[in-house]
């Protein structure tokens, strides 16, 4: 049976930390599907379909990685894209009381769905898309952190 893990994020903006668990994850699992969710669209710092178009851009070169949005509860979205694995990030023990209680009430919702926690390379451990958005709208350098088309969008939107 394919193995197909979910990776579920509001990636806003979609930072080398998210991308370097996505080539892990694509590296031991058949297919990786990253699940982008709205959030408030109101406070999005990237339009929704922006973002998906440059992550989609930005994860082109993996073949086994399929990109998609979602509004529903996550639980339920895996149960319809056939995946029983929900890949989550630790950067920090700071993640970890978040991401435990939110594996914890995942698997309440539905028992079939297991969450693997992954580190990225520790170059990334400092790395989060609030600090990105924080650095960018102060004028700062964000050519490091994040893929090509996303520091391109970034400067011609925060131009505006
Ligand atoms: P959310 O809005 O659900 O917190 P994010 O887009 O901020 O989603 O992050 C999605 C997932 O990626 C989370 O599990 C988070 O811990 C993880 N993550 C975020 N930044 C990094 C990073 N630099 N390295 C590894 N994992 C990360």
């Amino acid at each position: 049976m394919m193995k197909i893990v979910i990776y579920p994020g509001s990636f806003d903006p979609i930072t080398n930390g998210h991308i370097d668990l996505i080539a892990r994850g694509a590296g031991l699992f058949d297919k990786v599907i990253v699940a982008i969710t709205q959030n408030s669209s109101k406070t999005a710092f990237i339009h929704l379909d922006d973002r998906l178009a440059l992550i989609c851009d930005a994860l082109k070169k993996f073949s086994n990685v399929e990109v998609k949005t979602f509004n529903t509860l996550l639980v339920d979205f895996a149960k319809k894209e056939q995946a029983r694995i929900i890949i989550r990030g630790l950067r920090a023990v700071s993640d970890f009381e978040y991401e435990f209680q939110l594996s914890g009430m995942n698997k309440k919702l539905d028992a079939n769905i297991e969450t693997l926690f992954m580190t990225p390379d520790e170059q990334y451990s400092n790395l989060s898309s609030s600090l990105i958005r924080e650095i960018a709208l102060l004028g700062g350098d964000i050519s490091n952190f994040v893929p090509h088309n996303v520091y391109q969008h970034i400067l011609k939107h925060l131009k505006k």
